[in-house]
C-alpha cells in the first residue's frame, strides 16, 4: 500500500514538474532561427508554443514537401505523374496534336495538349512521387504551405489554361487528320489489290 502511494506521489510530482517546466519555458520568446542552423529542430521546441502568424513565419526547409506547382510550358502531358500517384489526385486529359507543338526548356518535343491538368491538394499526401517520375522535372514541390480556403473545391488547382472550345477544336483537327490518314491507307490498299 505504502509502495503504491509512493508511486502515485512520484507520478503526480513528475507531471507537475513537466507542466511547470513548459509553463516557464513558454514565457521565453521563440527565436526565429534559420532552417540551416544546426539546432533548428531543437529550437522549435523551446520558447512560446505559438508565433505571431502570419506576421511571423517559421522558415521551412528548401527541400520540404509543400504545395505542388506545374510549369505547364515544360509539361509534355505524359501522364506519368498521374499514374504513379497513390491517391489518384492528379487528373490529366491529353489531346494529341496533329504535329509537334513546341519544346520544353530541356529540349523535349511536345506533341500533346493538356485540356485538363488538375491536382486535388486536399487528397494529396505529399509523398513527392510525382516529382520524382516527371521526365522534364516540371512538377515540383514549392515552399508554400498556407493555402487556407473556405470551400474544399478551391483546393483543386487547375494548371491547364486551355479553353474548352479550343480543346474541342484540337480534338476535331486530330480526328480529321486520322480520318484522312485512314482514307489514304485504304485507297493505297485498294490500288494494290487492283494491281495499279
Ligand atoms: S505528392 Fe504524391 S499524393 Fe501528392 S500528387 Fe504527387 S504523387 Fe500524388
Ligand atoms: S510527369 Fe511531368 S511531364 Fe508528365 S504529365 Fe506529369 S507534370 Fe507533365
Amino acid at each position: 500500500m505504502a509502495k503504491s502511494g509512493a508511486i502515485g506521489l512520484k507520478t503526480v510530482f513528475g507531471g507537475l514538474f513537466l507542466t511547470l517546466k513548459h509553463l516557464f519555458a513558454s514565457k521565453k520568446r521563440r527565436v526565429m532561427d534559420s532552417v540551416k542552423s544546426d539546432n533548428y529542430f531543437t529550437e522549435q521546441n523551446r520558447g512560446t508554443n505559438t508565433i505571431q502568424y502570419p506576421s511571423q513565419q517559421l522558415p521551412v526547409p528548401e527541400v520540404g514537401r509543400y504545395q505542388l506547382f506545374v510549369e505547364m510550358d515544360d509539361c509534355i502531358v505524359c501522364d506519368l505523374c498521374a499514374k504513379i500517384c497513390p491517391v489518384d489526385c492528379i487528373d490529366i486529359e491529353a489531346i494529341k496534336a496533329t504535329e509537334a507543338i513546341g519544346q520544353t526548356s530541356d529540349g523535349t518535343t511536345k506533341r500533346l495538349y493538356a485540356a485538363k491538368f488538375d491536382i486535388d491538394m486536399a487528397k494529396c499526401m505529399y509523398c513527392g512521387l510525382c516529382t520524382v517520375v516527371c521526365p522534364t522535372e516540371c512538377i515540383t514541390m514549392t515552399n508554400q504551405y498556407d493555402k487556407s480556403v473556405q470551400e474544399l473545391d478551391l483546393l483543386t488547382y487547375k494548371f491547364s489554361e486551355m479553353d474548352p472550345a479550343l480543346a474541342e477544336e484540337k480534338r476535331r483537327l486530330f480526328d480529321e487528320q486520322q480520318a484522312e490518314k485512314q482514307a489514304a491507307k485504304l485507297a493505297a490498299m485498294k490500288k494494290k489489290e487492283n494491281g495499279e
